[in-house]
């Protein structure tokens, strides 16, 4: 929505994700600013050297940055289990080969002010890959994933998160159901793996970018 008070919110914004910026890089991450969507993609595509192997994990704001397109457009091969191709028996194979990438792009759950980085998987390959995958992983976040801690952050990824991904896989969840998280025993539950990475693991190469505008769920 536009409105005159929007420069006050984004300069609001600003400055919070710079002093997560700062806990981030406490933390032993990598860490940048974007103002928006569009800088952060041309830096990405900067980043990343046309002739390397790009996996993405499922993340809603990756696909908004509309960034798989232009990969693939100038060459990059880009590995992905959201292409409609994909079949059951193949799902699994893909997943993996995501690992193998040169690049892994991803987003978090939650980041906490004080530089936690928070998500739940129902299968974990995102965030083995983001912990022990790719040589290059690159975490990108709008500001709707800052939490003030890690109880938030976890709350956050279930209540928030989870509950829109449960609609939008179509899964048989209460929360698909009635847009609630009630720490559910379904069957179909997507909640199954939660990490929190509190400082970058060593032998990994992990940036975050932190981007000034609402992105993924
Ligand atoms: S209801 Fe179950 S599947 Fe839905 S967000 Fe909560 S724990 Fe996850």
């Amino acid at each position: 929505m536009t409105s005159e008070f929007n420069d006050f919110r984004a300069c609001n914004n600003e400055k919070m994700l710079r002093r997560i910026i700062q806990a981030l890089r406490k933390r032993d991450f990598e860490a940048e600013y974007f103002a928006d969507a569009i800088s952060a993609n041309d830096t990405l595509l900067k980043m990343i050297p046309d002739n390397s192997r790009v996996g993405i994990g499922g993340s809603v704001t990756i696909r908004e940055l509309r960034v798989i397109e232009q990969l693939e457009k100038r060459g990059n091969e880009v590995t992905h289990h959201w292409k409609p191709e994909i079949t059951k028996e193949t799902n699994r194979a893909i997943r993996q080969k995501e690992g193998t990438a040169d690049f892994y792009l991803t987003s978090a759950n939650a980041i906490t002010e004080q530089g936690d980085i928070i998500n739940i998987d129902g299968i974990g390959n995102r965030v083995a890959h983001m912990i022990y995958g790719p040589d290059n992983v690159i975490i990108i976040a709008g500001s709707n994933k800052i939490v003030p801690d890690i109880e938030a952050g976890i709350r956050r990824s279930r209540e928030i998160a989870g509950v829109i991904n449960a609609k939008r896989v179509g899964v048989k969840t209460p929360c698909a159901e009635t847009g609630k998280c009630v720490d559910c025993k379904a069957p179909a539950r997507i909640c199954r793996v939660t990490t929190i990475m509190q400082y970058r693991p060593w032998q990994t190469n992990i940036k975050v970018m932190l981007i000034n505008e609402i992105l993924g769920f």
